[in-house]
């Protein structure tokens, strides 16, 4: 970390704003330490090549669950880049009804990111597993120990149980506003160990103030957890940095 940031925006996606630049320009105006997903490796040359200046940004290398269904061919090229990928996502799972036909492709396809992940060591994961918790905790434990790799479940729907087992894996969890507007996610947020805690926007998909979330409104989420956990701002701002620095550190194995 060249300057230690204000806020951490662990899972968003700027390449898919209308203006990619001036969403990257709003992370970096604000200090926000941003990972921007990608939904296809083919996007990667182009984000790599956007964030290779930054302060605070930085690219993932991804292949999106809810693309694999016509994209799963495209793992070549995600092998290919991964050498040059310390941040790999948006990866994972999704067995919504809407996607539920290409589960055993989706399967295949992550159990190889992860082996890839496991083989090459020191990658950081940005997991998404709508209605699979128990499936993507399944195969992180057989396909990617805490000591090859890290990952940080983005939107995490699962059940507290779900939430415990995924802590004993060592996982950790990124944080957005809609999770806690209902009670389930509140509750989440309100019991998990805040050393796995981080924020993220999921932008552009997610909304403050009607219109579409960016980078900065990470500020709010910190607000909104704070307030869930009956914390301060300011500590919760700060533990989320020190997280980061955690997260960050190289492991040597
Ligand atoms: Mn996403």
């Amino acid at each position: 970390m060249p300057m230690p940031p204000n806020y951490v925006d662990l899972h968003c996606h700027l390449d898919l704003y209308p203006d990619f630049m001036s969403a990257v320009q709003d992370a970096e105006r604000a200090a926000v330490y941003t990972l921007t997903m990608t939904t296809t490796p083919k996007a990667w040359p182009r984000n790599r090549e956007v964030t290779e200046a930054t302060h605070y940004v930085r690219a993932a290398l991804g292949l999106h669950p809810q693309l694999v269904h016509e994209r799963a061919h495209e793992i070549s090229l995600w092998d290919q880049y991964l050498p040059e990928a310390r941040y790999v996502g948006e990866v994972g799972i999704d067995a919504g009804p809407r996607y539920y036909r290409s589960l055993d492709l989706q399967k295949e396809v992550f159990v190889h990111v992860l082996q890839g992940c496991a083989r090459h060591g020191d990658k950081i994961l940005s997991v998404h597993s709508v209605r699979s918790a128990k499936l993507v905790l399944d195969l992180i434990e057989l396909h990617l120990s805490p000591s090859k790799g890290k990952v940080v479940l983005h939107w995490f729907s699962g059940s507290a149980s779900e939430a415990q087992r995924a802590i004993d894996l060592g996982c950790y969890f990124s944080i957005n506003s809609e999770m806690m507007l209902n009670e389930r996610g509140r509750r989440l947020v309100a019991t998990l160990p805040i050393d796995r805690v981080f924020t993220e926007t999921d932008g552009p998909f997610t909304r403050v103030n009607e219109r579409t979330a960016c980078p900065s409104d990470i500020v709010q989420t910190v607000e909104t957890i704070a307030g869930v956990r009956k914390s301060s701002m300011e500590n919760v701002k700060s533990d989320i940095v020190h997280n980061l620095r955690m997260l960050l550190e190289p492991r040597i194995s």
